[in-house]
C-alpha cells in the first residue's frame, strides 16, 4: 500500500509541482490552507507533512505547533516547504517540531531523497516502538503462566493503592499457595508440576475481573489485587476459586487424574498502608494461619 503524504500549500502552483513529483509513489492529499491541512492531519494521519511557511491565517510554523500538540499528530514528520532561507527561518523551522525543509524553487530529486528519507527514518522509529513494547511486555509476563510478574505487580500496584486511598474505595489482597505442591513435584515429575502451575493459574484468570491484578508471586505462589472489592466481595471470589478447583482434574500416566487443594490468605488493604508489600505482609500471615489450620482452607486476617 502507498504511504499517505499531505501537502498544505496555499499555491496552487506548488500543489500542481508536489502531485507530479509524488503521485506515482505516494498517495498524495492536499490541503491549500493551514485549518483544513490540520483536520485532514488528524482525520487521515499521513505518514509525512510537506508544510509551507508563508501562508494567509495560520502560517506553517503555526500549524506545525499544533501537529506537535496533539497527540494523535505528534509524530508525524513535517518538511517545511520554504522560500525563506536566511538562518532564523530555519532555526524556527526546527524549534516548532520540523524535521527538516527543502527551499524553495525546488530541486524535484532533492525533495524527494529527502521526503524518502524522513519516510525511512519513521519506519525505524515505530519497528523500536514495537520492539520496545514486546520488551516491555516479555519483562512484565512470567514466561511460564503469562501471568504478571512480581515486579510489574508491585509496579501497578502502587498507583492503585494511592487511588483507593485518594477516593476511599475498598482494595483487597489475596495470597494463594498450592498445598503439597512438592509432592506432585515428586511424585509425577517437574513438567507435570508446571502443568499444574499452568491450569491453575488459567483458572485464576478465568475468574477475575479485567481490573484485578493477578500475579504469579514466585514458584507455586500466587497474589491477585482486587481494585473496588470489599472482604465480602474477595472472599466470594476465594471460595469460587476453591469450588471450580474441586472441578479441575490434571491427566497424568495411565490416563489417571491428579486434583490438588490452595490455601488462601485474605487481607484488606488499609489506609494507613504504606505500600501494597505491607498489606501483604498480613496476606501472608492469613496464609500461614490458613496452612497451620489443615491447608484447603481460606483465612482473614
Ligand atoms: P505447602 O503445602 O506447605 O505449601 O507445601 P509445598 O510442598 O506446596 O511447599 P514447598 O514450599 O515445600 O514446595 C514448593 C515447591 O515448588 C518447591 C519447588 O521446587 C517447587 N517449584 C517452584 N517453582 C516451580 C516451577 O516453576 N515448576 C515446578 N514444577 N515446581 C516449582
Ligand atoms: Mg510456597
Ligand atoms: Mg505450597
Amino acid at each position: 500500500m502507498k504511504k499517505k503524504i499531505l501537502v498544505i500549500d496555499d499555491t496552487q502552483e506548488n500543489i500542481e509541482l508536489m502531485l507530479e513529483l509524488l503521485s506515482d509513489r505516494y498517495d498524495v492529499m492536499v490541503a491549500l490552507d493551514g485549518q483544513h491541512g490540520l483536520e485532514i492531519a488528524q482525520e487521515e494521519e499521513p505518514s509525512l507533512i510537506l508544510l509551507d511557511i508563508m501562508m494567509p491565517v495560520i502560517n506553517g510554523y503555526e500549524v506545525c505547533k499544533h501537529l506537535k500538540n496533539n497527540p494523535k499528530t505528534e509524530s508525524i514528520p513535517v518538511i517545511f516547504l520554504t522560500a525563506k532561507v536566511d538562518e532564523d527561518s530555519i532555526e524556527q523551522a526546527y524549534e516548532v517540531g520540523g524535521a527538516d525543509y527543502v527551499s524553495k524553487p525546488f530541486k524535484p530529486r532533492e525533495l524527494f531523497a529527502r521526503v524518502a528519507k524522513e519516510l525511512k527514518v519513521q519506519e525505524l522509529i515505530s519497528r523500536l516502538k514495537e520492539s520496545q513494547q514486546k520488551l516491555e511486555l516479555l519483562s512484565s509476563v512470567d514466561y511460564l503462566t503469562s501471568l504478571y510478574n512480581r515486579r510489574y505487580f508491585l509496579k501497578r500496584a502502587e498507583p492503585i493503592l494511592e487511588l483507593s486511598k485518594r477516593h476511599n474505595t475498598d482494595l483487597c489482597v489475596i495470597m494463594i499457595d498450592i498445598d503439597d505442591f512438592k509432592k506432585i513435584n515428586d511424585k509425577y515429575g517437574h513438567k507435570l508440576g508446571d502443568e499444574v502451575l499452568v491450569s491453575f493459574s488459567n483458572l485464576m484468570q478465568e475468574l477475575s475481573r479485567k481490573s484485578d491484578i493477578v500475579c504469579r508471586w514466585g514458584g507455586e505462589e500466587f497474589v491477585i489485587l482486587f481494585p473496588h472489592t470489599n472482604l465480602e466481595g474477595a472472599q466470594t471470589i476465594a471460595k469460587k476459586l476453591q469450588k471450580r478447583l474441586k472441578e479441575l482434574f490434571i491427566v497424568v500416566e495411565n490416563d489417571n487424574v491428579i486434583q490438588f487443594t490452595v490455601s488462601i490468605g485474605l487481607s484488606i488493604v488499609l489506609s494507613d498502608d504504606k505500600s501494597v508489600e505491607e498489606s501483604l505482609l498480613r496476606a501472608d500471615s492469613a496464609l500461614y494461619r490458613a496452612k497451620k489450620n489443615g491447608k484447603d482452607r481460606i483465612s482473614i486476617f
